[in-house]
């Protein structure tokens, strides 16, 4: 960034945009921190747009972009697990630094000379593609960690280092259920809808899995997960990969995705005949993301079936009725009668359909 606006000697770029930099990666978003108060330093500026008192940041309008700034602060996890209490706004920055989460998060470089400052051999751990957690109560103060640990690893192609790993799995022995699922739901939409096989492996062999609930599963799909969705994409893609929890309910699941599980479980207690009709009137309505979860779970290729079954008919209740028949309980049953030739005979005609329903109704 060129403005002079941030080029100062207490302004940070922080955290993965440095990451992403020395991986020679593109980052999603640019964090800068302010080594300082950042609202009274910029709050007065005629750029500034937005002040946020309480977390001491800024938005800044330069040459046509916001800009964040967040003010060097220091965290407290008074009850682990949960959203840390923010404190000591404006303090060192390599305070900033220790409260987050890998070292390879953990580094600042300054927008003035653009020296990279490394407190935690962050920079090694890059060249070394190595997750290191900046202490050992980190996954106890904030266990989506674990989670990002995952997400990050499948990303660059990195790995925990053994004492990580140790934490990690010392922690998923004894896991701290009050927690909050908000957090850990985000981070998994994030970690999931990647849609990477190797997320899935990984998340079920370390046994990351048993953050969503202490219920163990009993149908873990094993099965190629990345090629389906690709196949059948899906809005929800993380539901698809592990909407079989039978704890999922601990995350908070929006209305949407509640109908993704109950239509799931429906499925799961139906018994869905071979049959085109069948399989056509036990999918029909339900989530797309419900019917890839059944299919990975039962290894049944039934889901697929519907997928490729037209059961579109052209017939409708205003037709029946301009053939001078009542409308009554016995037009669902004619379309059922119509619906089934059209299944095995797709190639079915609206005026061949007609004749099919004056001759169910003769
Ligand atoms: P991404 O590329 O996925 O956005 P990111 O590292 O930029 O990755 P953000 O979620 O945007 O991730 O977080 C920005 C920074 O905030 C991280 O680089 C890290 O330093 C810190 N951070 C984020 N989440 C946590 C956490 N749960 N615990 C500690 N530090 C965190």
């Amino acid at each position: 960034m060129e403005n002079l606006i941030l080029k100062d000697k207490n302004l940070y770029y922080i955290g993965g945009v440095v990451r992403d930099e020395l991986l020679g990666r593109d980052s999603f978003d640019v964090d800068l921190t302010y080594q300082g108060n950042a609202i009274d330093k910029f709050g007065e500026l005629k750029e500034c747009i937005k002040v946020n008192e309480p977390f001491g940041t800024v938005r800044l309008l330069v040459d046509g972009k916001e800009i964040d700034i967040a003010s060097t602060r220091d965290e407290k996890y008074d009850k682990k697990g949960h959203l840390p209490e923010v404190f000591d706004i404006g303090c060192e920055l390599k305070r900033d630094v220790l409260r987050r989460d890998f070292t390879i998060n953990a580094l600042a470089k300054s927008t003035l000379t653009g020296e990279i400052v490394d407190y935690v051999n962050g920079v090694n751990d890059i060249k070394s593609k190595c997750l290191k957690v900046l202490h050992d109560g980190s996954f106890i103060d904030d266990p989506t960690r674990i989670v990002r640990g995952l997400k990050f690893a499948v990303r660059f192609g990195f790995e925990l280092d053994e004492h990580t790993k140790n934490l990690q799995e010392t922690y998923l022995k004894n896991i701290d259920y009050d927690m909050s699922f908000k957090r850990l739901k985000k981070e998994l939409i994030e970690t999931f809808n990647l849609n990477r096989q190797e997320t899935f492996d990984r998340f079920i062999n370390q046994k990351i899995y048993k953050l969503i609930g202490e219920n163990e599963p009993e149908e873990i799909p094993d099965y190629d997960i990345e090629t389906l969705v690709k196949k059948y994409p899906v809005d929800n893609i993380w539901l698809v990969y592990i909407g079989w929890h039978p704890d999922i309910e601990n995350l908070p699941l929006t209305r949407e995705e509640q109908k993704i599980i109950d239509d799931y479980r429906e499925l799961l207690s139906t018994d869905i005949k071979e049959d085109n009709y069948s399989v056509y009137k036990s999918f029909e309505g339900k989530s797309k993301e419900a019917i890839l979860l059944y299919t990975l779970t039962q290894k049944s290729e039934l889901g697929i079936k519907y997928f490729s079954l037209n059961g579109n008919i052209a017939v409708t209740g205003e037709d029946l009725k301009s053939l001078g028949i009542p409308p009554s309980k016995e037009y669902s049953k004619c379309f059922d009668y119509i619906l089934k030739e059209k299944l095995s005979n797709p190639d079915l005609t609206r005026d061949e359909e007609l004749n099919l329903a004056k001759q169910f109704f003769k």
